[in-house]
């Protein structure tokens, strides 16, 4: 069901689509909004294992939009460099498809906060880590979107 890229000589390698989600800090969600708009929402993420996780609260609408679809798409810009001399830009992004679900299982959340903590503080302590995961904890709202379809584009 999911598409390929027309223009096959663009389509990144699977490692190099890998490696623009690893090292990407934000990507677009779209979801279904509210009636049926897309609704496409920046926000930070952690990709890992062929899922992305993401936090957030645990109310507005993104929220309400998953409740009501869990089918979802996140794109993440890696390389947008404008070359005015040829009206064009040379890119590279990624689109990835899957379902998104708030996860439940305590452990599972865990695993999800501690991973996105590790990316976006890397250089903060294990127990300052835990100790910023604890205080927010209750909080807390985790998403975990598990890739079904991906692709990754640029030509430069
Ligand atoms: C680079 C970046 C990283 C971010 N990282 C995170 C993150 O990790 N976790 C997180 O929860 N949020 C993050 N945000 C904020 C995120 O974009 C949303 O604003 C937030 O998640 C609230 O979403 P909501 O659907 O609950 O908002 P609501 O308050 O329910 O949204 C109501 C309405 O406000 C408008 N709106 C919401 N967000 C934005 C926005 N960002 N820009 C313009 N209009 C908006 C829309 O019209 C929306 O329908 C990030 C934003 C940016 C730009």
């Amino acid at each position: 069901m999911f598409r390929e890229l027309r223009r096959k000589k663009q389509l990144l390698s699977r490692e190099e689509t890998e490696a623009v989600l690893t090292r990407g800090s934000a990507g677009v969600l779209a979801l279904s909004g509210d009636e049926d708009y897309p609704y496409a929402v920046p926000i930070s993420y952690v990709y890992s294992g062929g899922s992305l996780y993401f936090h957030c609260a645990r109310s507005g609408h993104k929220l309400d939009a998953i409740e009501r679809s869990e089918k979802a798409s996140f794109c993440v810009i890696d390389q947008d460099q404008i070359v005015p001399e040829e009206y064009t830009t040379y890119f590279r992004s990624v689109i990835a498809f899957g379902r998104i679900r708030i996860l439940e299982d305590e452990e599972e959340r865990r695993e999800a906060i501690e991973k996105l903590a590790l990316k976006y503080a890397p250089d903060s302590t294990p127990e300052e880590r835990q100790q910023e995961i604890q205080r927010e904890w209750e909080r807390l709202c985790i998403l975990g979107l598990e890739i079904e379809h991906v692709t990754g584009k640029g030509g430069h």
